[in-house]
């Protein structure tokens, strides 16, 4: 089990069990992303044993829609360390059904229209510009 720093990508809340994390982003990376999902219907990621939100500790794998659709994003032009070589670059929120996903919107200038709420994407994994961590990358799909 590796001890890799995941400063980023809002992996705050977990229980710092960051193998499980690694296998999620392989399973996206492979277009086999999932959540985690209890009779309830909430959807959750891994590292989870129990529903964040009932406290189910019936969780089965849902696979991901193949696409999200945009909620809320945000430039970013002043970049963590991490991320010095990406920036400008565009931090988007994405529902997917059962779960939302934070993610960097790639393959539309920062500062296009095109950058927009409501914005079909895809997501998968890619690494960033800067040290070549993997991160969770939209891109979008649809029309320009
Ligand atoms: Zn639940």
């Amino acid at each position: 089990m590796t001890t890799e720093r995941t400063e980023d990508n809002e992996r705050n809340e977990g229980t710092g069990r960051d193998a499980d994390h690694g296998e999620w982003l392989e399973a996206l990376a492979d277009g086999e992303g999932y959540a985690l999902v209890c009779p309830e219907g909430h959807g959750s990621l891994p590292p989870r044993r129990v529903c964040p939100e009932c406290g189910s500790t019936s969780l089965s794998r849902e696979p991901l829609p193949d696409a999200g659709v945009v909620e809320t994003f945000s430039v970013v032009h002043v970049p963590s360390p991490g991320f010095a070589d990406d920036a400008p670059y565009v931090n988007a929120v994405a529902d997917f059904g059962p779960i939302r996903l934070t993610g960097v919107l790639r393959g539309i200038a920062a500062e296009s229209d095109a950058v927009e709420i409501g914005r079909r994407v895809t997501a998968t994994v890619e690494e960033r510009a800067t040290d070549g961590e993997p991160l969770i990358v939209f891109r979008s799909i649809g029309e320009r």
